[in-house]
């Protein structure tokens, strides 16, 4: 059973990752991502609800390869289709993030809505702010990311 009225909380290790990876982020996206994540937990409810936390920020060619063999030559679903290279999350500085959601037991969550309440915090933060999950032929709802050029209407860019 879940404590009652628990706030999931990073660990020190895990609290460092963070800062780690949002180091790996261009400076406005860190940004916007500090804010949302601010107003988040000054919500008494939203803070209950889960603790949003960066899962990847830059991702390396390789890993951005083998996530693109998932679902095609290995098993499970397709995450992405972009090969390695082609992501946003392989440049550096990186303007993309993943984000996921610590609950209160200790798992984590990629739950829709929290995702969807999320967005609108960080697309509050800065108008720059573009959400997987408003793609229209592949939903992406743990990514965000900044347009760093034209790129208005595309898909499936994590
Ligand atoms: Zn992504």
């Amino acid at each position: 059973m879940v404590k009652e009225r628990q706030v999931p909380r990073l660990n020190a290790v895990q609290e460092q990752r963070q800062v780690v990876r949002l180091g790996q982020a261009v400076p406005y996206l860190a940004a916007a991502y500090r804010q949302a994540l601010g107003r988040w937990v000054g919500d008494p409810v939203l803070r209950l609800a889960g603790l949003p936390f960066v899962t990847e920020c830059y991702r390396s060619p390789e890993r951005q390869e083998e996530l693109y063999a998932q679902g095609r030559t290995k098993p499970g679903p397709i995450v992405t289709y972009k090969r390695g290279g082609q992501s946003n999350h392989n440049l550096s500085p990186t303007p993309a993030l993943d984000v996921a959601f610590l609950l209160a037991d200790g798992s984590v969550s990629w739950s829709g809505l929290l995702l969807s309440k999320f967005a609108r915090l960080m697309k509050a933060a800065d108008a720059r702010v573009v959400w997987g999950g408003d793609w229209v032929t592949f939903k992406d709802r743990p990514h965000f990311e900044v347009l760093t050029r034209e790129q208005k209407g595309g898909d499936g860019r994590g």
